[in-house]
């Protein structure tokens, strides 16, 4: 099922402001937007063991203080975009599942809080597919109407947009699990229960273990590294270190792997690619490019791979575009 995101007519007045809410796992980013400009933004220091609810008094705050140190008021604000890094179901906006953050998501009741508070409309997503929303409209997706995004980072995060709407599913999953694609069937266990997924076999919370399972690890370079982390794999495979030439290789291929899966699956004009480990796009992006120039079965020509145009607030600038395509303003 593709969910269109509507294009309604709004009413530029001085109601146009939106707010964008990015609750991460470790930074949970806040943002002011008119119209595609982010006006302000702040970052809160997440606590996402300690669940969500906990969290929703010091959000209010910040919200209040943004509103007074910009001179607004309520009435000035459209609405809330909520992104979340689990599975959202974006009829209800409603947190359905989480990943060992925020677990007390699901008993929440987003829309209800929102409401109460400045009676605003609320519209949460998954971030990777919010994120999306903002490449799309505002970044390097922009013009486009089939794209996939991928985000390379602690996990695997991912979001389709076919024919100019997010692809959503019955259950609010697909074209969102990219990063539990199997590429192993023989594989590690991942966090989701399946075995062999992309994260699975390449992320950075499996990075320790993959080099450390290395025959070689103990007498390379890199083990003298206190974290090991995409940061120093790449520093060590630049200075020839065999252990980490040989283990970033194995994480370029799954990618890969994963990358052409998605290619076959959803046929993207353009694959958009975001995340921590971008950082180091310059090796990233050509060695990915390659593999998918040889391995993708697209006869019409070659799908390109490009880095992501904000790849620190494409959720906050999706959230403004998903409030303000779905709201019609009220004479
Ligand atoms: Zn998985």
């Amino acid at each position: 099922m593709v969910i269109a995101t509507g294009t309604c007519k709004l009413k530029f007045g001085t109601m146009n402001f939106t707010i964008a809410i990015d609750l991460g796992g470790t930074i949970i980013k806040i943002g002011l937007l008119r119209e595609g400009r982010l006006v302000d933004r702040k970052e809160l220091i997440a606590q996402s063991a300690s669940g969500l609810k906990s969290q929703l008094p010091e959000l209010k705050e910040t919200i209040d203080q943004m509103l007074q140190l910009n001179l607004l008021q309520k009435k000035d604000v459209l609405g809330i975009g909520f992104s979340f890094a689990g599975l959202v179901d974006s009829l209800k906006n409603r947190i359905l599942s989480t990943n060992k953050k925020y677990d007390d998501g699901p008993e929440n009741d987003l829309v209800g809080w929102a409401k109460d508070k400045w009676n605003w409309p609320l519209l949460a997503l998954n971030d990777a597919r919010m994120a999306l929303l903002g490449e799309w409209q505002y970044g390097a997706g922009k013009s486009c109407s089939d794209l996939v995004m991928i985000t390379l980072g602690t996990g695997i995060g991912m979001a389709t947009l076919i024919g100019g709407g997010l692809l959503i599913g019955k259950h609010f999953q697909a074209g969102n699990l990219g990063g539990h694609f199997t590429v192993n069937h023989r594989g590690t266990v991942c966090t989701c229960g399946n075995v062999g997924c992309v994260e699975a076999e390449a992320s950075t919370w499996r990075l320790p273990l993959l080099l450390k399972e290395h025959p070689h690890f103990s007498e390379s370079s890199i083990a003298n590294e206190e974290v090991l982390d995409f940061r120093a794999l790449f520093y060590h495979a630049g200075n020839n270190d065999r252990v980490a030439k040989e283990v970033l290789d194995h994480c370029l291929s799954v990618w890969a792997a994963g990358i052409i899966t998605m290619i076959h699956a959803y046929d993207p004009e353009l694959i958009i690619l975001s995340g921590g480990i971008m950082k180091s796009s310059g090796i990233i992006l050509p060695t990915l490019q390659e593999k998918v120039n040889q391995l993708a079965w697209t006869p019409w020509g070659k799908v390109k791979l490009v880095e992501a145009r904000f790849p620190d607030s494409a959720a906050l600038y999706g959230a403004d575009y998903l409030v303000r395509s779905s709201i019609k303003s009220v004479e």
